[in-house]
């Protein structure tokens, strides 16, 4: 297994990222939305220092809605500039950051580092 990446994809792992046929398209919007919280927790985002399945340090209590970001006025580019995707359909319903961390990492095929 070849690492490869931030993310550490493998070709099998990066086949993970093409939705399946019937998923809705990528939202074209940048949208508001930490309403779930997942892509604050699961991915690693490099610009914040944090590591995959590690929830980011600006990330509210999982009221499991509304805008959980401690500092959304001024989040970062990267945060501003993420694009919902058929993954929250996965994600967004389960009743726990922890779940819907687990579902968006094994969506992906990643695994949080030792
Ligand atoms: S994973 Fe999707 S639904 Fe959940 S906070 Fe991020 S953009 Fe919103
Ligand atoms: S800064 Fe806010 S929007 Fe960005 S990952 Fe952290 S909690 Fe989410």
């Amino acid at each position: 297994m070849t690492a490869r990446g931030p993310l550490r994809l493998t070709a099998d792992e990066q086949a993970r990222f093409t939705p399946p046929p019937d998923a809705a398209p990528r939202s074209p919007l940048t949208t508001d939305c930490t309403a779930c919280g997942a892509c604050c927790a699961a991915p690693d985002i490099h610009a914040l220092n944090k590591p995959l399945g590690v929830p980011c340090v600006n990330l509210g209590p999982d009221q499991g809605c509304g805008h959980l970001c401690a500092i959304y006025v001024t989040r970062p580019g990267v945060c501003r500039s993420y694009q919902p995707d058929w993954v929250c359909g996965e994600v967004a319903p389960l009743p726990t950051l922890d779940a819907r961390t687990r579902r968006f990492l094994e969506i992906y095929g990643l695994q949080q580092l030792p």
